[in-house]
């Protein structure tokens, strides 16, 4: 499954990113992911309604069994999250890579500063972020050229602008989100009609779904990430994943 580094390639890489500037659909830029990097793209997924919709798109291109796919296990997911990736990764086939934190550092935090240490401050709710997930996140980059995520602009402040395809400088690489302009509309739409798995949990009020002691349901009119680390200011509401 790890690919080689081929970083010589990585200014060319980065001067084609800047070339791009056609607006295209979410497919148009599936196709123009795949066919500037081929395997050396790979789709993060954390199974949340607009990366099951990206998978559905890209297994459409190439087949599902032919995606270079991974997600993050934090090791405090809810088991619905599991289910839905259980029937995500039978439905299209999927060869999913799941990468779990350093076992060493988590054992260290834990004794440290206990099982909720994240609720002490924004310094040390990163430090968790950090750990269990930025960490995995670096392995399963390395030796990529290109990742493909489901974001879109309309989830949060902190995504609102959002670009289609963007040098992600912090790992060296292209990065396609191709439902950046998406409505949350638009793809129920496309999960409804081709009856495609989701999470449970988003039929009890959770929009946007993380561990599960850093996420809650929303109330109306609260925007879809209200419920991820709710305790704090909506600027700061990023895992570390996804930089500005
Ligand atoms: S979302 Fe919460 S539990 Fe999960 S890694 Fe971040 S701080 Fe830790």
């Amino acid at each position: 499954m790890a690919l080689q580094p081929d970083h010589p390639t990585s200014a060319a890489d980065r001067d084609w990113v800047a070339s791009q500037v056609a607006p295209l659909t979410a497919g148009e830029v599936l196709s123009l992911a795949f066919e500037r990097f081929g395997s050396q793209a790979a789709i993060a997924t954390s199974f949340g309604p607009e990366d099951v919709v990206l998978l559905h798109l890209a297994a459409q291109q190439l087949g599902g069994s032919s995606l270079q796919v991974f997600t993050i296990d934090t090791g405090r997911l809810p088991a619905e999250t599991f289910e839905v990736m259980q029937a995500v990764v039978e439905r299209f086939g999927l060869a999913l890579q799941t990468l779990v934190p350093n076992h060493l550092a988590v054992e260290d935090l834990v004794r440290r500063k206990g099982f909720f240490s994240f609720r002490d401050s924004l310094e040390a709710r990163k430090e968790c972020c950090a750990l269990r997930k930025v960490e995995p996140l670096s392995r399963a980059l390395a030796g990529r050229r290109a990742w493909i995520t489901g974001m879109r602009r309309e989830q949060s402040v902190t995504r609102d602008e959002l670009p289609t395809l963007q040098w992600d400088a912090q790992n060296g690489l292209a990065k396609f989100s191709p439902l950046a302009t998406w409505t949350r509309a638009e793809v129920w739409a496309v999960i409804e009609e081709e009856r495609l798995p989701y999470n449970r949990l988003h039929d009890v009020g959770y929009p946007s779904i993380g561990c599960s002691p850093c996420t809650r349901a929303v109330r109306p009119h609260e925007d879809e990430r209200a419920g991820r680390w709710w305790w704090e200011s909506a600027a700061h509401r990023e895992c570390g994943l996804h930089r500005r």
